[in-house]
């Protein structure tokens, strides 16, 4: 080891005393217009509180409460133990191979292995997917409630992110008119169903109503299926690509196991389209960020090939039915709030601004935010705002917790707002 010479070491302090006083860093155009991800923050705050020792119940979750299943870990040691430690080529051959079968089978969408990328989780994958197709100032539609990531992925990659409103009283649900109506210049359209946060699936029938009016524009559809093995209520998934031949060649899928699996902490999403974006973004991972974990890889495969699989993903779903249906019903029945049944997802989105304008322990409630505070504070329940996710009247509730919390967590709810 070289020793600093003491001169040195004075000249370091006067350099860092100098730079001490240069102004400081100023950061990019970009990353200034971009929010926080909100979710992340309401959640982080209703741990310091429970760290703190106050029994706080978490409507926040936005992962479901499940372990992994104990087959998908088994296979990830396996391929830890032998070895499968290193840089893998773009994401391993045979988790594209794996993910196009099952895109075949499951979803009627045909793809060879290289039209399917997977990166770090899903919004990794859309994320990479803005950039190399956003030129700056183009525009982006994106129909709200919105899951709070589109607006900002959008504005990271220079593009304009344009708002279709939809109401509660109409089912949250974007019209082919609206999408018709803003076509004219604008690039990207997102769908999400089943949505996050309003845990609304579109029927088949109207999917196709919205595909008919895809095809009558330049659009490129980002279809976001994470939650598409999550849906309620007999309604049917079917994915966006698969109801017209048309729309393989202008729309990119993207899915991933943090919902389906329980695998949020694994960080693995894909995205399935043409040839050409799916390359780019591969291009573009290439040099950002390499491939996804090696062996969080290997229990991605055993997820998409594993017998074990449905038979999990359907206790899983089945009580996430049976919590949400029960919360959505509690929610009717507090005087002033309105709520959808969830047809699909984990969450539930009320609307409470008949609440507006009163205050509740020593805080005014104005708006969805405060709200939020407000039964945080007054109630000691984690919910989190609407306004992050273009909603300002609601705020979200996950069922992605047991039975009991939420009757605690919505026994505090009703006596606060009765
Ligand atoms: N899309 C939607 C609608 C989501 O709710 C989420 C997770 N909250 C994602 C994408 C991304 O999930 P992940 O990155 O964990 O795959």
């Amino acid at each position: 080891m070289a020793l600093i010479p003491f001169d040195n070491q004075t000249e370091g302090c006067i350099v860092h005393a100098e730079l001490a006083r240069e102004p400081k860093m100023r950061l990019s155009k970009r990353i200034s217009s971009v929010s926080p991800s909100a979710t992340i923050a309401a959640a982080a705050r209703a741990a310091e509180m429970k760290a703190a020792g106050i029994d706080v119940v978490s409507f926040g979750a936005g992962e479901p409460d499940f372990d992994t299943p104990q087959f998908i870990k088994d296979a990830t040691k396996a391929a830890l133990d032998a070895g499968d430690t290193k840089y893998t080529p773009r994401a391993g051959k045979a988790l594209q191979a794996a993910i196009a079968k099952k895109l075949a089978a499951e979803n009627d969408i045909h793809v060879k292995p290289d039209q399917v990328i997977v990166a770090f989780g899903g919004k990794n994958a859309l994320y990479l997917a803005c950039e190399v197709l956003i030129d700056p100032g183009e525009k982006a539609l994106i129909p709200a409630p919105y899951w709070i990531s589109y607006p900002e992925m959008v504005k990271l990659a220079g593009g304009q992110p344009v708002i279709l409103p939809t109401s509660l009283d109409e089912g949250f649900k974007v019209t082919p008119q609206q999408i018709l109506e803003h076509s004219k210049g604008a690039k990207i359209l997102m769908l999400n169903s089943p949505s996050n946060p309003t845990s609304v699936t579109y029927t088949p029938k109207e999917l196709a109503a919205i595909a008919e009016a895809v095809l009558k524009t330049d659009l490129i559809v980002f279809s976001d299926e994470i939650y598409e093995k999550l849906v309620y209520g007999g309604v049917k998934f079917v994915s966006f690509a698969s109801l017209d031949k048309r729309l393989p060649e202008r729309t990119i899928t993207f899915n991933g196991l943090s919902k389906t699996y329980s695998m949020t902490g694994w960080r693995l999403g894909w995205a399935a389209g043409p040839t050409e974006p799916i390359a780019a973004m591969a291009k573009l991972m290439s040099q950002a960020t390499t491939n996804p974990v090696s062996f969080a890889q290997a229990g991605a495969l055993e997820a998409y090939t594993s017998p074990k699989a449905a038979g999990t993903i359907e206790a899983m779903r089945r009580e996430f039915e049976k919590r949400g249906r029960h919360m959505a019903k509690r929610l009717n029945a507090i005087r002033g709030v309105k709520c959808l049944e969830p047809t699909g997802a984990f969450y539930c989105f009320p609307d409470v601004s008949s609440h507006y304008g009163r205050s509740f322990g020593g805080v005014a409630v104005k708006d969805s935010t405060s709200f939020a505070r407000a039964s945080l504070e007054a109630a000691k329940i984690a919910l989190v705002a609407g306004e992050p996710f273009g909603e300002d009247r609601c705020v979200r509730l996950s069922f992605a917790t047991s039975m009991e919390q939420i009757d605690k967590g919505l026994d505090r709810l009703q006596e606060m707002l009765k």
